[in-house]
């Protein structure tokens, strides 16, 4: 099993990004990405410093609007003023948020435009219309991967585990786009390791740490694990048993060093063609 590096595969997308940056740069415009934080949570301080530190890189500004408990108006305030403001690009917004205020309560006051990391409904029923628009970063990286290993997809069997809003349907959604013959699958999915079992091609974005064994995996099946489960130790593991499945799969994203770093490179690559526009 050959594993895919992920990290290789940002680090080409982040030459890409410097170079559509230096572009703008001569313009005088110069992309920027604004942050709403709702939550103190250290999981999520994490990865938007891991945001900023990739911004840094390529030449994109980050704006954070840290917030203290804030209720629903009050995240929506500062989506929407960051959407009307013409020096801020793209707007995502982070999660966890404050109990009783859900997601959709909120990002709907994403403007469209700057929805880079395609969380407001609009953005989704664009996709799913086939109608340009930006995707969830995360799904658009399990497809991009696919796409820079040279994986075909046209007219093959792809599985996604995992049926969330953020990842698991615009997954399946964007692998239907490449013709890709597409199974989605979820919690009461009967016989999980049989439906798995067909995929040429398994999207693993679950959350359960090991979930996808060796029976789960067709010989030479390429595996994209986007399962980020915090250990005991302060590690991360992904959805998929990799010593397991080892000796059947034809390929595998690790985690850490597979979607994460692609995820975020994408959401850059993003908020730069929001910036073009
Ligand atoms: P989520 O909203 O909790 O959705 C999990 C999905 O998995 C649901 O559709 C659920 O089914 C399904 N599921 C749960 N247990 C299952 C089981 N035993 N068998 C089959 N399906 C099962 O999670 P998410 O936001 O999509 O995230 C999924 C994973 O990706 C998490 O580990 C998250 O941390 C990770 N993630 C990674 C990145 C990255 O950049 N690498 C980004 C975002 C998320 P039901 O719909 O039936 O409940």
């Amino acid at each position: 099993m050959r594993l895919i590096d992920g990290r290789a595969i940002a680090a080409g997308i982040a030459a890409e990004n410097t170079a559509a940056v230096a572009e703008l740069a001569a313009t005088g415009v110069v992309p920027t990405l604004g942050i709403v934080v709702p939550t103190s949570d250290e999981a999520t301080a994490w990865y938007v410093r891991s945001i900023q530190r990739a911004a840094a890189k390529v030449g994109v500004q980050t704006r954070v609007v840290q917030l203290s408990n804030p209720d629903r108006a009050e995240i929506v305030k500062q989506l929407a003023d960051l959407s009307a403001d013409p020096n801020v690009h793209g707007v995502i917004c982070q999660t966890p948020l404050p109990d009783g205020v859900a997601l959709e309560d909120v990002v709907a006051a994403i403007d469209p435009a700057k929805d880079v990391d395609g969380a407001n409904p609009v953005s989704l029923g664009r996709l799913a219309a086939g109608l340009p628009t930006y995707s969830p970063a995360t799904a658009a990286a399990v497809v991009e991967i696919l796409r820079r290993e040279e994986v075909p997809l046209a007219g093959r069997r792809a599985v996604v585990v995992g049926r969330s809003t953020v990842v698991g349907k615009p997954a399946a959604l964007l692998l239907l786009a490449e013709h890709a013959t597409v199974t989605v699958c979820h919690s009461r999915t009967q016989d999980l390791p049989a439906v798995c079992a067909e995929a040429d091609v398994l999207v693993a974005a679950v959350g359960r740490a090991g979930l996808i064994g060796a029976d789960y995996v067709k010989p030479g099946a390429v595996i994209i694990d986007v399962g980020t489960n915090p250990t005991p130790d302060g590690g991360l593991v992904g959805d998929v048993d990799a010593e397991a499945v080892k000796p059947r799969a034809g390929a595998l994203t690790p985690v850490p060093g597979g979607v994460g770093p692609v995820t975020t490179m994408l959401l850059l690559r993003h908020t730069i063609q929001a910036a073009t526009r």
